[in-house]
């Protein structure tokens, strides 16, 4: 599969940054850049800078007052009670911190530039591993997301004409691009997550599909808590090439938050770096066979960022450039890292899932999840939305 790919990536990214305390520390950015390049998977023509994004762009799916919100916020540097009371910024999950707009700015500019890459046939494959903003709406900062990327870059490829499948893999349901594209028969989202019933922020059930011309577009597989690889990957394999196929995309844009690991101290589910390397390999072999390999890619959630994020983004990677025989971490990565570490740090790329047992309700899990892919599956609700797209469906 020949291909031109491309990482976005400067270390500006790291601005965004809510302080010391919070869960979403810009350390993994760093922590990733630096393996993926002593790894020797890192060329000049493979990096790209991105391009800041302006505010028109971000008025494609944010509501001006919210905009301009956040910048005087970033200015001030405090967010004033309405901020608080409207827009959920200056809480716990999204606080303020100076220059936040410019900061998200250029996050949001990191996958926009993706999007205008492949959609001017400059780049294939895009990853933004800075971006996957999946929570934030149309007015509202959520879960550690300010502006989202992501609906950004989706709107900017529409507007360009293209069909865009989303798939998220965060241990969070992905909402926000969900609700900014409910109605769209244009745009498919997919997201597989742990079930909102006992996690943040709620919401992915079966039963939420799209609404108006986009019923059916919206698909969730809601997992249960402690779902392993195995079952994982059953369902992947159940929903992701039955819906891509028929909905045909013209692209494929992908949110590979790694929140769900066994290790990862927010979520509970229990995936090892195996589910990830498969979700990546499924999407990027869909991206080939349906939309000319157009895919880009972001990072997401991920807490665990010293033994669990550089090493699932780096694998992301080596996927999209067909570099698929990392074994060893390197030496000098570990030196330079294990003594901030808190925790051992794994000295294989990927993890040994022999040492990952099974759980005890292991069985029960699997088949609660393929009941789940079954039903969001169902045929007479997938793609119904919009009637002349019923004839792919068939
Ligand atoms: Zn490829
Ligand atoms: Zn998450």
């Amino acid at each position: 599969m020949s291909s031109n790919p491309c990482l976005i990536y400067v270390p500006e990214l790291l601005q965004y940054n809510f302080g010391p305390q919070h869960p979403f520390n810009p350390l993994r950015l760093k922590l990733t850049i630096d393996l993926i390049d002593q790894l020797g998977l890192l060329t000049p023509t493979l990096l790209y800078p991105p391009e800041s994004a302006v505010d028109a762009d971000l008025h494609t799916v944010h509501d001006r007052h919210y905009v301009d919100a956040v910048k005087k916020a970033g200015d001030t540097g405090e967010a004033e009670p309405q901020d608080t009371q409207y827009y959920e910024l200056g809480t716990e999950d999204n606080p303020v911190f100076s220059g936040m707009h410019h900061a998200s700015l250029l996050l949001v500019g990191g996958t926009l530039t993706g999007a205008k890459r492949i959609a001017s046939g400059k780049a294939d494959h895009v990853l933004n591993f800075s971006g996957g903003l999946h929570h934030a709406v149309r007015a509202k900062a959520s879960g550690f997301c300010i502006y989202n990327d992501l609906a950004v870059a989706i709107s900017y490829l529409r507007s360009q004409g293209m069909r865009v499948a989303y798939v998220d893999i965060d241990a969070h349901h992905g909402d926000g691009v969900q609700w900014l594209f409910y109605d769209d028969p244009e745009v498919l989202t997919i997201s597989f997550h742990e079930s909102g019933k006992f996690l943040f922020p709620g919401t992915g059930t079966v039963y939420e599909r799209g609404s108006k011309a986009g019923f059916g577009y919206s698909l969730n597989i809601p997992l249960e808590p402690f779902t392993q690889d195995q079952s994982f990957k059953e369902v992947l394999d159940m929903v992701l090439p039955v819906a891509l196929e028929q909905f045909r995309p013209d692209v494929i844009v992908s949110q590979h938050g790694c929140d769900g690991h066994e290790f990862d101290p927010l979520a509970h589910l229990s995936f090892t770096t195996e589910a990830y390397s498969y979700a990546a390999k499924t999407i990027h072999q869909l991206s080939h066979r349906l939309c000319d390999g157009r895919w880009l890619a972001t990072g997401g959630g991920g807490y665990d960022f010293w033994r669990v994020v550089p090493r699932v983004w780096t694998l992301l990677w080596a996927e999209m450039i067909e570099k698929g025989d990392l074994v060893d971490m390197p030496g000098e990565w570990l030196k330079k890292y294990g003594k901030h570490s808190p925790v051992a740090l794994p000295e294989m790329v990927s993890d040994d899932t022999e040492a990952f047992s099974p759980k005890p309700r292991h069985a029960e899990i699997m088949e609660k999840n393929r009941l789940t892919a079954e039903k969001a599956m169902n045929p007479q609700f997938l793609l119904k939305g919009d009637p002349s797209r019923t004839q792919l469906a068939k």
